[in-house]
This record gives structure tokens, sequence and C-alpha cells, in this order.
């Protein structure tokens, strides 16, 4: 089967541009290190002297592939976007890495893209059939081809073009010598937001990155926009057929840093409410709340305001290891708990206690933790989930497994109370979610909750459970 059939979508991803800076590459290297959270696998950097792109890329951390600042000679000019990608083994390969950058018959661009599109095999199949040539099995490369093949003469009526075959999830940021051009999805899935920097633009995934490099916050790109920035300044468009957007909730539980401001909300305040809602909705008697850190902190501290119970800090991270997620095998990752964190037993011992996460997957994180809890001495363990049970996986950018790995597909909460061994485990519910959000359902992705995908897929049949026809169990690519 082809390659891009065959991998599921695991494109967490941040993206983070600027324009007319003259220290372009530095500031999109510090954009990159503030949304590093987004994807530890690779990243890269093309910069525009104004005539040629110049580009650096490769796997690993940003720290790791921009350690040296002779690297930066090699950026020139004063645009320049980049991309830290997440990805599994397979697709972990160099040529994955983005930005993509190509030579085409109206000059050079870049692009770099966070999100999954979901009708890529279909516009590949037909790409291929007209004779275009994949280089990387991302769904990336087909905007590539498509702004490539269109008819239309300016760049943005090309782009136009592009934007209206392809469904999906996506955040683009695109260079070419003299431009830079960002585009979301019409649904607006995932953030993306737009800074100033004296008389520079800034785009980048978060408003974190816009923090660090001392970028002014103008607003968010909204859903179905396009903007184009120039010599002559900054032009906003809207050429796609407006939809109810859907931006992805699990952003707010999980993915987005708790400093970032996206979709109207500070992350942070939303996951204390969303803890002080899992506090009115599941009760317990105890002596203490810890959160499993990071994830957990915000969401703990509400629940510990809310309940009147403690907040304590019972396990200690090591916050030199990545994400437990970032190791494919299943063997690593049950090992990966204990590298990342250990107890506190003074804490602990004979305390009732409360411990709170943002979500369960596998099931494999909260199972180590609730017996790593126990053998500290804690005389209960109460588990709180500050989000709904994860059921169905993630088609538009964030890294689920399929859903027969997800353990609430397939099993009642007492069930899996019983599997991570816990006294008693209480999910916050859809609407205490959206109670947090401030929001109504509709204003929102929820399928990892749900499994009402806003956007279809083309070749599901009507009963097809939407498990994407296209993702079979990854293989590793020699
Ligand atoms: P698991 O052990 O599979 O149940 O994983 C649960 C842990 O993974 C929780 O602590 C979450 O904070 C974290 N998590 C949830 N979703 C993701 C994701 N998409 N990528 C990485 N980590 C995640």
């Amino acid at each position: 089967m082809d390659e891009m059939l065959m991998h599921k979508p695991e494109e967490e991803c941040g993206i983070f541009g600027v324009f007319n800076h003259p220290e372009a590459s530095n500031l999109t290297y510090l954009g990159l290190y503030a949304l590093q959270h987004r994807g530890q696998e690779s990243c890269g950097i093309v910069s525009s002297d104004g005539v040629n792109l110049h580009a650096h890329k490769s796997m690993g951390l940003v720290a790791d592939v921009f350690g040296n600042q002779e690297i930066f000679k090699s950026l020139p000019g004063r645009s320049a976007i980049g991309h830290v990608r997440y990805s599994t083994t397979g697709s972990s390969v160099i040529k994955n890495v983005q930005p993509i950058n190509v030579d085409y018959s109206r000059g050079s661009i870049a692009v770099a893209h966070n999100g999954n599109l979901v009708n890529a095999q279909i516009i590949k199949d037909e790409l291929e059939a007209y004779g275009s040539i994949f280089q990387t099995t991302m769904d990336t490369e087909i905007i590539v081809h498509l702004l490539a093949t269109s008819k239309a003469n300016s760049l943005l009526d090309r782009l136009t073009d592009a934007l209206n075959r392809i469904q999906g999830a996506y955040c683009l940021l695109f260079l070419t010598e003299t431009r830079m051009i960002a585009a979301r999805d019409p649904n607006g899935f995932r953030p993306l937001c737009l800074g100033r920097l004296g008389s520079s633009y800034v785009v980048a995934s978060e408003s974190c990155a816009l923090d660090l490099i001392d970028a002014e916050f103008i607003r968010e790109i909204e859903p179905g926009e396009v903007v184009h920035v120039d010599k002559n300044g900054l032009t906003s468009y809207f050429p796609l057929k407006k939809v109810q957007p859907t931006p992805c909730i699990f952003e707010f539980v999980y993915f987005a840093r708790p400093d970032s401001h996206i979709f109207g909300k500070n992350v942070y305040q939303v996951r204390k409410e969303q803890g002080r809602q899992l506090a009115r909705e599941h009760k317990v008697d105890a002596d203490i709340v810890i959160p499993i850190p990071d994830s957990g902190v915000p969401a703990a501290l509400g629940y510990a305001e809310e309940s009147g119970i403690p907040f304590e800090l019972g396990l200690i991270r090591n916050h030199y290891v990545g994400r437990t997620f970032i190791e494919p095998q299943q063997a690593i990752r049950h090992f990966g708990v204990k590298i990342k964190l250990n107890p506190v037993r003074e804490v602990l011992k004979g305390k009732r206690v409360v411990v709170i996460d943002d979500s369960i997957v596998r099931g494999t994180t909260s199972r180590k933790i609730v017996k790593m809890i126990r053998n500290a001495g804690a005389a209960e363990v109460h588990v709180r989930i500050s989000s709904p049970p994860t059921s169905y996986p993630c088609y538009y950018g964030i890294d689920t497994p399929n859903r027969k790995e997800l353990i609430s597909s397939s099993h009642s909460i007492d069930e899996i109370r019983r599997y991570i061994t816990a006294d008693s485990l209480g999910y916050l519910s859809e609407e205490g979610l959206m109670a947090s959000v401030g929001a109504d359902k509709e204003s929102f992705c929820h399928a990892c909750f749900t499994g009402g995908y806003p956007v279809k897929f083309p070749r599901l049949a009507q009963d097809e459970e939407p498990q994407m026809p296209l993702f079979e169990k990854e293989t590793e690519k020699k």
C-alpha cells in the first residue's frame, strides 16, 4: 500500500514566521523554541534574503538543530518561517522535515503546515495520474503541487485554487522571496495568531511564541482567513466558503501551553476552571490534591480551590525528559513514566490522595502512577480527569492512537478504574468541559470525546467507523 496511505496522521506541529526583520532567522529560532511542546522530533527554518530562499532543517529538538550560531549565517534575510514537528517511526525521516521548500516555474516557495488533511490521498492519486512526482510522505506536499499546477496567474489565486481543493485541518505559512502568507482552514481547528514587532509582522501557532520575542499580540488569524504580507503591508482575504468554526477542544485540554491565548481564551484559566468543574462533579473525601505534572497542574489547582482540599506536589517531574508519548514502543513508554516522575513519599504517606490529570489515552500512564503513589504509602488514590473519556482518534492534527488502543473506546469507567487500580475514577462531563470553556458544543471540535467529526472523510462508507480508510498500523520504513 502507498506509504502516505499507510501512516496514521501524526502531525502535532507548531509554526512560526516573521516578515521584515533584520534578525528574522534568530527570531524564528526563538519562536520555535517557545513552540517546542507542539513537536519534538524535527524542526526547520527557511529564510528569504529577497532573492533566494535558504533552509536548515534536521531531526531533533530546536536547541540541538540550531545549537550552533554559525547556522544562522546560512539563513540570511529579513524574513523566515519555521516548523516543529512530531511524528512516530517510519515517517520520522529527514525528507519529511518541514518547512518544505521547492523551486518551481514561478520561483521558490516554502511551506510549513500544522494539521492534517482528510482528502490528501484522493488529491495525490489525481496529481500522480497527471505526472506529479512526490518526494515526501507528507500531506503538506500536496499543497505545493496544487500551487504549482494551478492555471491561475497570481500567487494568491493559485493559493485560493489549492485551498479550495484541500479539506481538513491546516494552519499554513508560506514564504516566497518577497512575501509571507498565512492561511487557516475554515473550521479553524488549530490555533494561529498574528503579532507585531516594530514594523515586522509575526505569525505563530500560539501566543507564547510572541511573548518570548516581545512581539505584540494583534489578533488571532480567523478561520478561513488568508493573511498576505509583503513590502506594501498586510492584506487579509476570506477566499473560502464560510462554515461553522470548530476549533479543537483538546488544545485547551492538553496540547497548547497554559500561558497561551488561543480561541479567544487563556489556556491556564480554562484548565483551572475545568478543575473547579471536576470538583463539583466528582467530590471525594480526601486529604490532598496532587497534579500529574505538568499537564494536570492548572486543573488540580482549580480542583483544590473548589473542594477546599489542600494542593500538594506529590510527584516531581524531571523536566529534561521529553513527553512520554515520544517513545513509540509500549515497553519504553512504561519505563518512561518512571524516568519522568518520582513520588514525594513525605507528602503521600498515609494520605487519601486525589490525583488530577488532563486525559487518559491508553491508560498506561495512570496505571503506573497510581501504583507509584500507592507504593509511596498513600492510603487511597482517587483519579480525576479534567476532560471526558477520549474514545475516538483525532484526524485533524493531534496524535492519538487507533480507536482500539484508546482504553475508553472499549471499557466502561469502572473497568478503567479497575485497570488503573484506583479507588475511584471520575471524568469531567462534556457539559462541564464546555462550561469551563464558556462555549456551546457546536462551536468546538470534540470528535475525540464524541466521535462527531466536523469534516468528513471522503472515502468512508456511510456506516463505516471514522477509523480513517487510509491508516493502517504504521510499519517501519527502511
Ligand atoms: P496514556 O498512558 O496512554 O493513558 O497517556 C495519558 C497521558 O498522555 C496523559 O498524562 C496525557 O497528559 C498525555 N497525553 C494525552 N494526549 C496526548 C497526546 N496527543 N500526545 C502526547 N501526550 C498526550
